[in-house]
């Protein structure tokens, strides 16, 4: 089963999408198998980290700014390398085991969308594999 989410992005952000992963198992009446949380975009991506502390997201925010400042050198003519190299970095998909009808996260763990090019009209796909 293949579920679209839509999201309004605002410039930067971690946006927790763990609730639209829930809804999509919870759809496809799936108890054992995978989901894959996939991004379609080059200036954005999906992680899983820390859903406790939002000084956490704060943080890995300012370390990839950090990580990847602008920098003259880039050749790209949108003038966005910083966040393409943030978007392959982090990653476009996220695969979480799905196990007596639940997502395996650890207690800790929340699934985000990163936005790095915002605001921006995105989207988001989950795929939930029966296995
Ligand atoms: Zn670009």
């Amino acid at each position: 089963m293949l579920k679209v989410f839509h999201l309004r992005t605002d410039e930067e952000g971690l946006y927790n999408i763990t609730s639209y992963v829930r809804q999509a198992l919870n759809e496809s009446g799936i108890s054992e198998g995978i989901a894959v949380v996939f991004c379609p975009h080059t200036t954005a991506a999906i992680t899983i980290n820390e859903n406790s502390d939002p000084d956490v997201q704060t943080d890995l925010l300012f370390g990839l700014r950090k990580s990847f400042p602008d920098r003259s050198e880039y050749q790209h003519c949108e003038g966005n390398s910083y966040a393409h190299m943030k978007s392959t970095c982090v990653g476009a998909s996220e695969t979480v085991i799905v196990h007596d009808g639940s997502l395996m996260l650890g207690t800790w763990q929340g699934i985000y969308f990163a936005e790095f090019d915002g605001p921006r009209d995105r989207n988001f796909f989950v795929k939930i594999i029966k296995g």
